[in-house]
């Protein structure tokens, strides 16, 4: 390949780029062709021989373009997802040319360290936590409870570490019975197990209930991890860290909070009230690719115990730089050893966005939100079950039908949304319902989409129940 190629490929995305993002508010929201049309364009038997890389591109584009999710739309209310931020796409493009892995270049390196203190920074958090990056919250929070699982069996005398578990005292995890699922995850890779934990009951939004909290950790003896939550999947809710961290200190635990998107509350001000005693905790898990719109894939494992993070996630290797007083090393902090330079992306996108541009977008979200709340809630059969605190928002249709029947109607009434075209949301199931979700976290969604899209919603709603009469 000659050298040149690179920029004749380049051109070609640019341009689709250009194309691709241009009008995002009319782009269809749901994926116009399934997988197995998707194949026809991307199946077929292992290539003998080699193709010209502009040809490969260009099919890639073609084949690919009507199987997206459109998530880079602001009417896209499905999950809680990014956008990916130009700056951080065209960042990743440089990381990609300059063909990076996350450690080793001086350069990376400096971006991560510059990161990760507009990100301390932006969140309020201990400036001596260190960060990792890494893939998602999923591994953030992983990692987090890595360097719990450490450092609590430490502190009487275990080295897990290095020694494992087996034979180790028993350690106690006290968790909401509303975590995420990603929780449970990270504990089943640690050898903590899934189902191994007390589960504190939840409040009406999901929320850990304080009381229960109280009853369980003061029944406890020995090591002990506490794992709360910034944002409910569903609700937005908040743990009440104010009341259960204290709780947590006196049984000398190691508190975790899991704030995939709900800890970027605190960059409005307005806003922080929600995480009161956030602060002071030990460890904390979020995301770069959901609310702060860095492209997949990016997460930040913050932990306050630096010596903890990095002791549950290196050894060192004779080949690889020594830890000097005083340096950061990257891979030190993450469990990967090669990685995305992701450092570049995230400074990009925060350098683009700035303190202000992060707290005017996390706070039009949830305004946009409340707004979309209180207009679907004036309409005759639709619910809100959840208090919009945040950017999330639970809606049911039919509500004052049977169970069952409530479920079908909020079902259909989805699909009917989906089909339409003008915007998108999902579906989740909550305690044992139907439920539609809607998350604002589409970087440029405004007041226009929030009033457009809830006018949507009613209309498929309106349809769906003309339908439902007539059959
Ligand atoms: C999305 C999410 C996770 C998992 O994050 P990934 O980025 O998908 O790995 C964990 N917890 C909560 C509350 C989330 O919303």
């Amino acid at each position: 390949m000659a050298t040149t190629d690179i920029e004749v490929l380049l051109n070609t995305v640019a341009r689709h780029a250009g194309e691709y993002r241009r009008s995002p508010r009319t782009m269809h929201s749901a994926p116009r062709q399934s997988v197995a049309d998707c194949l026809a364009g991307l199946g077929g038997p292992l290539p003998e021989t080699g193709t010209d890389p502009a040809a490969v591109i260009d099919q890639l584009i073609k084949a690919s373009q009507d199987g997206l999710v459109m998530q880079t739309s602001p009417r896209f209310f499905g999950w809680v997802m990014g956008s990916s931020h130009p700056a951080g796409v065209a960042a990743d493009a440089l990381s990609g040319t300059w063909g990076q892995m996350g450690a080793l270049a001086p350069a990376v390196e400096a971006a991560e360290q510059t990161a990760q203190g507009w990100l301390l920074e932006l969140l309020d958090l201990p400036r001596e936590c260190s960060i990792g990056f890494v893939t998602g919250a999923t591994i953030a929070n992983f990692t987090a409870l890595a360097a719990a699982r450490g450092e609590v069996l430490r502190r009487v005398g275990w080295e897990a570490d290095e020694q494992g578990l087996f034979g180790a005292p028993p350690i106690t995890v006290i968790i909401g019975a509303e975590a995420h699922i990603t929780v449970f995850m990270g504990l089943q890779y640690l050898g903590l197990g899934h189902e191994r934990v007390i589960k504190v009951k939840p409040d009406g939004q999901g929320r850990m209930d304080p009381a229960a909290f109280a009853e369980a950790i003061n029944k406890v003896e020995g090591p002990v991890i506490v794992i709360l939550q910034a944002g409910h999947i569903n609700s937005g809710a908040f743990d009440d860290f104010e009341t259960i961290i204290p709780l947590a200190r006196q049984k000398g635990a190691w508190v975790h909070v899991d704030g995939a998107f709900g800890l970027w509350a605190r960059a409005p001000a307005p806003l922080k009230y929600l995480t009161k005693g956030i602060e002071e905790a030990d460890s904390w898990a979020t995301d770069g690719h959901k609310w702060l719109q860095v492209p997949y894939d990016c997460g930040f494992t913050i932990v306050r115990h630096e010596l903890a993070h990095r002791r549950a996630m290196t050894i060192a290797a004779s080949y690889l730089p020594g830890h000097q007083a005083g340096e950061r090393l990257g891979f030190n902090y993450a469990p990967e050893l090669s990685r995305a330079a992701r450092g570049n992306a995230v400074w990009a996108v925060i350098k683009a966005l700035g303190r202000k541009g992060v707290a005017e977008m996390v706070q039009r979200h949830c305004r946009v939100a409340r707004q979309m709340a209180q207009r679907l809630s004036e309409e005759p059969g639709i619910t809100i079950l959840n208090d919009v605190v945040l950017n999330q928002v639970a809606v049911r249709f039919g509500a004052d039908q049977p169970l069952q029947i409530a479920d079908e109607l909020t079902k259909q009434t989805i699909s009917q949304i989906q089909g339409d075209g003008i915007c998108f949301a999902g579906g989740a199931k909550w305690f044992g319902r139907e439920i539609m979700r809607i998350s604002v976290t589409s970087m440029e969604t405004n007041e226009e989409d929030g009033r457009a899209s809830a006018e949507a919603m009613i209309a498929a709603w309106r349809k769906t129940k003309r339908d439902s009469r007539s059959s």
